[in-house]
């Protein structure tokens, strides 16, 4: 089943609010098994909610509309759905109890202005809408259903399930999909897509690459006679090849999520030295619930003053190799860890932006560099150098999970 999507409302069209109806149905109606023909959004005008409409359901099985079926002058999506329809709004009496009833549960009286929300083209029906005042609609379109339901998301979603999703089912079988998450770090959307390169047609199963911040999300899709088998299948061929690169946590787990969930089955801790990261590699690490299991506390070191004080790196290092420097970062990991007591230390430092780090014993350091130290328990400290960004969240976004994947990988070679 091919359902088109149109969204109505001038605060949609002008900046003003972001959408989250239209990306709510498309993500439900595509996980029920429909297809989405495409979203569509238009401004608060009869005209071109018309044209939408006719649009769509020339173009669909069904048409979901969303917005503008409240009381008020600028809500026009039923002029612009009777125009569609070629029918004349008449006032329909069991709309308007229902929305006399729904007034009189919240222990009011309906306004006349009330009235236009009883409103339906001629020989449409209305939808119950228990949680709010609008009915909803169902329209007949070029021979199409078409349901258009309020704006506000909870009254949306809670009309869709009742009635939308049901009368879907009434037109076809929908074969749910099948999803398969599987996330990684530490590789690039490309290097990402060519190592999965032909695993669409070979496992069966659609591919799509998300990337957020240094991680990329591989999501695979089946669809239609053993789908689970064939998303199965799919997700275990990407994992394989993905290798290191992809992570074991469960749909929806972000890199901090594995780490924590990886040395809480080791019963390790880990503490952190922070410069160009400012703190958000402990922000991550605390963001999951339980964390204070393997994580007593870090460092923000900013000055180099802070980086001596408190973490003992020598002065004369500093001046020698300035505090972007590989001695600087495994000497931050290897003092945290001394101090902490941890198994691990996770340091970073670098130059966050905008421009390049001018440091008066040398070159200046480049925008986006950042280096990671990881000191671990029975191992030589590993120091890894990297350019991200700009601008300066992104590197420090970038460097925070490079820190958090550089101890990932070292505790999967290390072993359970
Ligand atoms: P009501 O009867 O409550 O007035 P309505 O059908 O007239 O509902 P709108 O007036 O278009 O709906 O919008 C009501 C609220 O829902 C507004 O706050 C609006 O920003 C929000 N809304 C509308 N469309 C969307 C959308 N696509 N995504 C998220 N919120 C939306
Ligand atoms: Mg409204």
């Amino acid at each position: 089943v091919l359902v088109a999507i149109v969204l109505v409302g001038d605060e949609l069209i002008e900046g003003r609010a972001a959408d989250s109806n239209g990306t709510w149905a498309a993500r439900r109606l595509t996980e029920a098994g429909a297809e989405v023909q495409g979203i569509a959004t238009v401004g608060d005008d009869p005209a071109a909610i018309a044209r939408a409409v006719a649009g769509a359901a020339a173009l669909a099985d069904a048409v979901l509309v969303s917005g503008g079926l409240g009381p008020t002058d600028d809500d026009v999506t039923r002029e612009g759905i009777a125009e569609a329809a070629g029918a004349p709004l008449v006032e329909d009496a069991g709309a308007w109890a229902a929305v006399e009833a729904s007034f009189r549960r919240r222990g009011r009286v309906a306004a006349p202005v009330q009235r236009r929300q009883a409103l339906v083209p001629r020989g449409a029906s209305w939808l119950e809408n228990p949680t709010g005042t609008a009915p909803g609609l169902r329209v007949v379109v070029a021979g199409r259903p078409v349901f258009a339901l309020p704006g506000v998301p909870t009254e949306m979603r809670d009309l869709f399930d009742r009635h939308v999703l049901p009368a879907l089912r009434g037109l076809a079988r929908l074969e749910p999909v099948e999803v398969r998450r599987v996330r990684t770090a530490g590789l690039p959307e490309a290097e990402v897509a060519a190592l999965l390169g032909n695993l669409g047609p070979a496992g069966g199963a659609r591919v799509g690459y998300y990337p957020h911040g240094g991680e990329v999300e591989v999501v695979l899709f089946a669809r239609g006679a053993d789908a689970a088998l064939r998303a199965d299948r799919a997700e275990a061929e990407a994992r394989r090849r993905l290798g290191d690169a992809a992570f074991a946590v469960p749909p929806g787990g972000a890199i901090e999520d594995a780490v924590v969930a990886m040395l809480r089955d080791r019963h390790l801790g880990v503490t952190t030295a922070e410069s160009v990261t400012g703190g958000l590699v402990a922000r991550m690490i605390t963001s999951v619930a339980g964390a204070s299991d393997v994580f007593p506390g870090g460092w923000v070191v900013y000055s180099d003053a802070a980086k001596r004080g408190s973490l003992g790196v020598p002065a004369d290092l500093l001046a020698r190799h300035g505090a972007v420097s590989p001695e600087v970062a495994r000497a931050m990991a290897e003092g945290a860890r001394a101090r902490a007591g941890t198994a691990a230390a996770l340091a970073t430092t670098g130059a966050a932006g905008p421009g390049d780090l001018a440091w008066a014993g040398g070159a200046p350091i480049p925008e986006g560099t950042v280096l990671v130290a990881l000191a671990l328990e029975s191992r030589p400290t590993e120091v890894h150098a990297e350019r991200f960004g700009p601008p300066r969240g992104t590197v420090q976004r970038r460097g925070a999970v490079a820190a958090l994947d550089c101890l990932r990988r070292a505790l999967l070679r290390r072993g359970p």
